[in-house]
């Protein structure tokens, strides 16, 4: 994986684009290696920020035209696991580079089996997705839509390209944007960084399209990346500040609900037969909003068995290592009890119920790794490690914290204002 940087390095303002992470989307791939290309890339001396470029993120997959890596994993599934070297490398960068705004570029399939039932297929040239994990709080995941996503979206449309926020139809008839779900770049390097992580998905023709062609794409996605690098170089100061204000947050949502609108959603689409676009009132509940639920106030540390090497070697890839140092006293150190749970059938599910109580409890502190909570890794931890996280690394039955009714939850949390 090359990494090609450009722009001017006096700049504090500093632009990530991301394309290739699914190695069958071959024009998200090209359309941001066309940036950078000698002589016809954008000129060093026309940005107004730095600029780093990561157009070929699986290239594994994109010599074998899939989805995922050599191992068969969805790169863009992977960032709360960081089991593939490639997501690994990802979250690495950008922790030594710190950028102040990351693009994740990708093409979507406007022909999909719920949309084709109404005789409908998706008509947008872009759609743009921001963050939406509850633990980003609610205000800057609302100016985030205000002051990043709309703005960006208007600039794409007056540039003569259909574009708006992306939109995903669930089998249960709910219409919505993309998941809270921490597993993608979009929500992944978000939590862990603050920094604010935009979707870019553009269309990738089909055969029976009339008006969509690969050029029409790829013009789309280099326009979606222009807007946003030119967009971010004039709102540094902006772009610092929210991640500034998320990374201070001290209370943190550990999952959400959809809010449905009291509008069903209005969009542009195409007719099955690709003639014309018209806008269509879509059946079924429209829930554009994720209600913040599961606050937990951060503890000093979070304190996680030694035991528990899957667990230990998953917070390392994020960069959150062990440290040892002296807790401030009193310290107080609380436990989770289960005492009710019932699992979901699917196994890769926060479980359906879940009641637990927090009691203070001794501990046997050379059995344990203290992680301590600071403004760059709190969110994170609270995200992965607490039992109530709808989205933590709790079901996830490899890293082995499992909940079960009548015992204790493995990790602690140390608290020295108690
Ligand atoms: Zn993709």
């Amino acid at each position: 994986m090359t990494v090609t940087l450009t722009g001017p390095s006096t700049s504090e303002v500093r632009v990530l684009i991301i394309a290739g992470q699914h190695g069958d989307e071959p024009l998200a791939r090209q359309a941001v290696a066309s940036l950078v290309e000698p002589g016809s890339g954008i000129p060093a001396h026309r940005l107004n920020c730095q600029l780093a470029v990561l157009s070929d993120a699986n290239p594994d997959g994109a010599q074998a035209k899939t989805r995922e890596n050599a191992w068969g994993l969805d790169l863009n599934r992977d960032h709360q696991q960081l089991r593939a070297p490639e997501t690994q490398a990802i979250h690495h960068f950008v922790r030594r580079w710190q950028p102040s705004l990351i693009l994740d570029v990708h093409t979507y399939p406007p022909r999909r089996k719920r949309l084709l039932a109404e005789n409908l297929v998706y008509a947008h040239d872009l759609f743009l997705d921001i963050p939406s994990h509850p633990s980003l709080g609610l205000r800057s995941l609302n100016q985030l839509e205000k002051k990043l996503l709309n703005p960006l979206l208007r600039r794409n449309d007056a540039a003569g390209y259909l574009a708006g926020r992306y939109t995903l139809f669930t089998p249960g008839g709910r219409i919505r944007h993309s998941t809270p779900d921490v597993v993608d770049a979009r929500n992944g390097l978000a939590v862990r960084t603050g920094v604010p992580t935009v979707l870019v998905e553009g269309r990738q023709p089909t055969r029976r399209d009339r008006h969509h062609s690969r050029g029409r794409t790829l013009a789309a996605l280099r326009r979606a990346c222009r807007t946003a690098i030119a967009w971010a170089g004039r709102h540094g100061p902006w772009l610092a500040q929210v991640q500034q204000a998320t990374n201070g947050l001290h209370h943190v949502a550990l999952g959400g609900r959809y809010l449905d609108a009291a509008e069903p959603l209005v969009m542009p689409f195409l007719d099955a037969r690709h003639r014309t676009v018209r806008e269509v009132q879509l059946p079924g509940r429209y829930a554009p909003k994720v209600v913040p639920q599961r606050c937990v106030k951060l503890p000093t540390a979070y304190a996680v068995p030694r035991s528990n090497q899957a667990l230990v070697d998953t917070l390392a890839w994020h960069g959150l290592l062990p440290r040892t140092f002296a807790l401030p006293q009193p310290a107080c150190c609380t436990t989770y009890h289960i005492d009710h749970v019932v699992h979901s059938e699917r196994s890769r599910r926060a479980p359906r119920e879940l009641t637990i109580r927090s009691r203070a409890t001794g501990w046997e502190p050379e059995l344990y790794w203290r992680y301590p909570v600071t403004a760059d890794s709190g969110r994170l931890l609270a995200v992965l490690l607490e039992p109530a996280s709808k989205y933590g690394l709790a079901r996830d039955e490899q890293i082995g914290l499992r909940w079960q009714a009548g015992q204790d939850y493995p990790v602690l949390r140390i608290e020295t204002d108690a």
